[in-house]
């Protein structure tokens, strides 16, 4: 077991003030004090220090965090907690000592370039990959989560850009941007190898528009911190949207009152809490709830889903009480992630729906 110094430092820096115990989306959904970003540092300095071992329930704890960043963004110390979470995830893969639901996800990786195992088939989605087969001079990157499990919320947004004419390629297979990789392995080679190979792809295209905010976030932050960069202009869905309305996308006001969900990858790691703003505010009113922008709360992820099930479902839940209590009537997502756990823990009265589809119902 190697920690870097870095790693032992941020462990070592925490002060144990608690001032990251109420912004965690998974500490306060399980009510347990392990799910804080304060424990982590605790246990992990124990292991910097030879005093305790990197194995069993103490590698499981460490996986029992989104990595969604709420904590570095609170934390007084000004240090990073996610990145000796990350690096514990890299030691402990490395050392064969990942929970078995983790190994399980890296096996199915190894087998098909997804932790999801192999994309399900669906006709519609084929047709339009096959309408924007030909090479443009963008690509729209959907990822793994929206090809896997919301085939019809990436035809939404295809559907959207055909209308405003733009050409862009849809990929009939997309290399996994990283992303998996780095959430459950950290910085390791087989991590690095993924994202080089991404980003050779995004090099041949002028622009990479990322349908899916964590993608956008591994190509645009994580890769370049492991000195793998792409000459092409990257960019996430809602600022790609937002050079459209008014231009090609000429939507009507209406009376709607929309509030967005912040993905977290999207306000915090890639400081973009203004285009869908810009986007919605075109569409009808905004109204914000509590904890909005570079302070949202996770919603939804799917990588933890696969094994937290019940866990990430009681964060969505927890968001809604939030949502509703400020009277929202319509959330809208830009992650399909947060799309999927909100709408399944949805309340009466209320609609979740993604932020294509409120430009659409304005057109
Ligand atoms: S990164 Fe997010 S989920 Fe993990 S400890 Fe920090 S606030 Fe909690
Ligand atoms: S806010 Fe930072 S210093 Fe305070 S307990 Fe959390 S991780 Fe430690």
């Amino acid at each position: 077991m190697s920690f870097s110094n870095k790693c032992r430092e941020t462990a070592d820096a925490c002060r144990f003030c608690w001032m990251c115990r109420h912004i965690c989306p998974v500490g306060n959904t399980t009510g347990q004090e392990r799910n804080t970003a304060r424990a982590r540092a605790l246990s992990l300095s124990l292991v910097g220090r030879g005093a305790a071992e990197l194995k069993g329930d103490l590698v499981q704890n460490v996986y029992e965090c989104a990595l969604c960043r709420a904590c570095t963004e609170d934390c007084k110390t000004g240090w990073d907690p996610v990145l000796f979470t990350r690096e514990a995830r890299r030691e402990a893969v490395l050392a064969g000592e990942a929970p078995e639901a983790v190994r399980l996800l890296l096996e199915t990786y190894a087998k098909t370039g997804h932790i999801y195992g192999a994309e399900p088939r669906n006709k519609a989605f084929s047709d339009a990959q096959k309408r924007h087969a030909a090479k443009t001079d963008t690509l729209f990157y959907l990822g793994s989560d929206a090809r896997h499990f919301a085939k019809d919320k990436a035809l939404g947004a295809i559907a959207l850009l055909e209308r405003a004419k733009v050409s862009f390629t849809v990929l009939e297979k997309e290399p996994e941007s990283g992303r998996q990789l780095s959430f459950l392995c950290g910085d390791t080679k087989e991590t690095r190898d993924a994202m080089q190979a991404a980003a050779n792809l995004y090099a041949s295209y002028k622009t990479v528009v990322f349908y899916e905010p964590e993608d956008a976030r591994a190509a645009k932050q994580d890769a370049p911190e492991l000195g793998i960069t792409a000459k092409a202009k990257l960019t996430a869905f809602p600022a790609y949207l937002e050079t459209l309305i008014g231009k090609k996308l000429k939507v009507k006001k209406g009376k709607n009152v929309y509030t967005f969900q912040d993905p977290a990858a999207l306000a915090r790691a890639l400081e973009d809490v203004s285009s869908a703003r810009a986007v919605l505010s075109a569409c009808g009113e905004l109204k914000e709830m509590l904890l909005s922008g570079k302070e949202t709360v996770l919603a939804g992820d799917l990588i933890l889903d696969r094994y937290l099930h019940e866990t990430v479902l009681g964060m969505a839940k927890r968001r809604w009480d939030e949502a509703v209590n400020m009277g929202v009537k319509t959330l809208v997502t830009a992650d399909t992630a947060e799309y999927l756990a909100l709408s399944a823990t949805k309340p009466k009265g209320v609609r979740v729906i993604t932020l294509e589809e409120a430009v659409a119902e304005c057109l």
